[in-house]
């Protein structure tokens, strides 16, 4: 715990394990701190199964195979890892190294920091309805394995792009796919994929709520909706928001816009050896995806490099590093 390192890595979401790697490639001694139990950020927690086309080279992979490859990446240069701590302040000692500490208490010692933790930490906002807490089995927040809705009836209940997603990803797979919405319109979502929905054999179920779920022992059987109806349900998908407890970026002495870090080109933030890359950062013209976080990742990698050691090359290809394999 006492032990100084080179860089220290605040979130293992994809763009944390990417920053990880890379600084293996830059022969630094790296740590990555993340909040919860796993690695792999918001594409392991909201969209494991979904297909992702917008990355380089990978046209059309699951989330889950996405995360697996660049944790194989980042565990391939020994990073340590610890997972389950939430860094609640950085304070920048007298000669210009960095302690961080957790909300449990425990310090982290570094000589520069990479903030890849995106917006903050988040869980999912629970459903609150009669019988949820009693036949809670089948209820899901995000879609973990969709094998276990193959040949099913299921449900999705959200008023947001997060629904849309997660009903057309189901379609085919379930025997049936039910969207219930209590708006007329879903928020945030892409006009193309108001288009698949429209064209997909989900059924859409617009200003309608459940009001209750039925079932027996803690196994979900069916809900009413406040049209009179009943829908036979065996799998029930609930999306209703975020608790998103904002990183306190601002108590950190970063400057922010929006909720995220302000940084210049080299992603170095208003603090000399703190960088920030991914969700976390914000610049004109910023991109929030996946593949924007791994170009980022490397630049804040090879300026935290160049903060130790001026010297250091600006950048280098891994074909070098990796020659001999
Ligand atoms: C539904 C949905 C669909 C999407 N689809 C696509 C897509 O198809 N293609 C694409 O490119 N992008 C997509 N995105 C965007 C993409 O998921 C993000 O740009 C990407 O996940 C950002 O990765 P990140 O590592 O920067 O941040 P995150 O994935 O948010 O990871 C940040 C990590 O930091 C941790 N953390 C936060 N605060 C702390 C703290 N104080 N201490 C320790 N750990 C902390 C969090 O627990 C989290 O694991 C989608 C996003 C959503 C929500």
């Amino acid at each position: 715990m006492n032990d100084q390192f080179d860089v220290t890595i605040i979130g293992g979401g994809t763009t944390g394990l990417y920053t990880a790697f890379y600084c293996g490639m830059r022969d630094m001694k790296t740590k990555i701190i993340e909040y919860k139990s796993d690695l792999g950020g918001k594409v392991s927690f909201f969209y494991p199964e979904k297909k992702i086309y917008d990355v380089g080279g990978f046209y059309g992979v699951r989330g889950e195979d996405l995360v697996e490859g660049v944790e194989k990446q980042a565990l391939s240069v020994q990073p340590a890892i610890v997972t389950g701590e939430q860094i609640a302040s950085i304070e920048k000692v007298e000669d210009g190294s960095f302690i961080l500490t957790t909300a449990a208490g425990a310090q982290h010692f570094s000589k520069t920091v990479i903030v890849a933790s995106g917006l903050g930490t988040f869980d999912m906002e629970g459903v609150d309805l009669p019988g949820s807490k009693t036949h809670a089995s089948n209820i899901h927040y995000t879609i973990q394995h969709i094998k276990q809705y193959e040949g099913k009836k299921a449900a999705v209940i959200s008023d947001s792009r997060v629904g849309v997603d997660w009903a057309l990803a189901l379609e085919g797979i379930a025997s049936e796919v039910h969207l219930i919405n209590h708006g007329s319109e879903f928020k945030a979502v892409y006009e193309h994929d108001i288009d698949k929905l429209e064209a997909s054999s989900v059924h859409v179920h617009r200003e309608t709520r459940a009001v209750e779920l039925k079932g027996e022992g803690n196994t979900l059987s069916g809900l009413n909706l406040d049209t009179g109806d009943r829908l036979e349900v065996e799998e029930l998908l609930v999306y209703q928001g975020l608790r998103i407890e904002k990183s306190l970026y601002e108590q950190w002495g970063l400057k922010t816009d929006k909720g995220r870090i302000s940084v210049g080109h080299d992603l170095s933030t208003n603090i000399e050896g703190i960088f920030a890359a991914g969700d976390a950062a914000i610049y004109p013209h910023k991109t929030m995806l996946i593949a924007s976080g791994f170009s980022e990742a490397m630049t804040a990698v090879n300026s935290a490099k160049r903060t130790i050691d001026p010297k250091a090359k600006s950048q280098v290809y891994s074909t070098v590093i990796y020659k001999h394999s």
